[in-house]
């Protein structure tokens, strides 16, 4: 099979076992439409690649600064500074970083080459049941790269599943239910005011592309991260249960409690989190969610 589309990614984990059946082996597809505040890979959500600073790993040595040929790094003693508009993405600064501090976000790849990268794995995936899981960002933004990734696995009897938030064309939507084997899918709130506040992007489109999933008989995982104070209010819940009833009476929901895994990323950007003061749920909070979803006819799993 010829190869032509290429996809950013950002990143590959081996031996995931939270994203689809069996032993799995992800891979983050870089850019996403939404910018949910509690996003826990800020990286993920420009397209474009990006230059990540890890404060934690630096020893303040300047050699990344002494090799930049563009000079846009400087060291104030305390920090990196990146100056982005002069940044070419070269990458030379990463190579001579004695502690991996440095480095590129992002990394352009064939369908074939991605499929190589990953079939290190493969014995795993046949032990176990697994296969290869494509998520973000957001997946289904770069559809061509993934049409081209689905139908390689299949030709070679690869387990694919997709991990997507539905902010994309029916068309990309479409093509997931063909060709992958598993898809689990994302909503995050129902009032369309509301969503658009947490994700700044609009939940019309979502919302009717999960409708188009639920009711292809294709049976989605369906995913609600539950972030205190955000999307856990009583009528929020409950409006989900009747969606889920509605368009997939019996559909599996799963319960994502809020974590923080991914502040430190934000510094590592120069960004600030958006949800400094948000604690995590507690097991009522979580078990509270549970019981008014559990009103509807779905299968809860939290
Ligand atoms: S990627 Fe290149 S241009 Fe950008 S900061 Fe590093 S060395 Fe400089
Ligand atoms: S080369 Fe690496 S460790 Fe040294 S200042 Fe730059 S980022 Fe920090």
């Amino acid at each position: 099979m010829k190869s032509s589309a290429r996809g950013r990614i950002f990143k590959i984990a081996r031996y995931a076992i939270h994203d689809g059946p069996g032993i799995r082996t992800t891979v983050f597809m870089k850019g996403c439409p939404a910018r949910c505040l509690w996003c826990c890979s800020p990286e993920s959500q420009s397209f474009e690649a990006q230059i990540v600073w890890k404060e934690g790993l630096c020893s303040r040595c300047g050699r990344c600064v002494r090799q930049c040929p563009n000079g846009a790094l400087s060291l104030d003693g305390r920090s990196v500074i990146v100056e982005a508009r002069r940044c070419t993405i070269c990458g030379e600064c990463s190579s001579v970083c004695p502690g991996n501090a440095i480095g590129i976000c992002g990394q352009d790849v064939t369908p074939l080459e991605l499929l190589e990268t990953a079939s290190r794995d493969l014995p795993f995936w046949r032990r176990s049941g697994g296969g290869v899981t494509v998520s973000g960002g957001e997946a289904l933004a770069q559809p061509l790269f993934l049409r081209e990734f689905l139908e390689l696995c299949r030709s070679r009897s690869i387990h694919t599943a997709i991990e997507t938030c539905l902010c994309a064309d029916r068309s990309a939507v479409a093509m997931i239910s063909e060709l992958a084997d598993f898809i689990q899918f994302d909503i995050k709130a129902m009032s369309p005011v509301l969503h658009r506040r947490l994700t700044s992007v609009d939940n019309g489109r979502i919302l009717q592309n999960a409708s188009f999933l639920l009711k292809q008989n294709l049976a989605p995982l369906v995913r609600f991260p539950l972030v205190p104070g955000c999307n856990d209010d009583e009528g929020e819940l409950n409006a989900l249960g009747e969606f889920l009833a509605e368009n997939g009476p019996g559909s599996a929901l799963e319960i994502l409690p809020y974590h923080r895994l991914g502040v430190g990323m934000y510094g590592a950007l120069g960004r600030e989190y958006a949800l400094p003061d948000t604690p995590v749920p507690s097991k009522a909070e979580i078990d509270r969610a549970a019981a008014i979803l559990g009103r509807y006819p779905i299968n809860i799993i939290s």
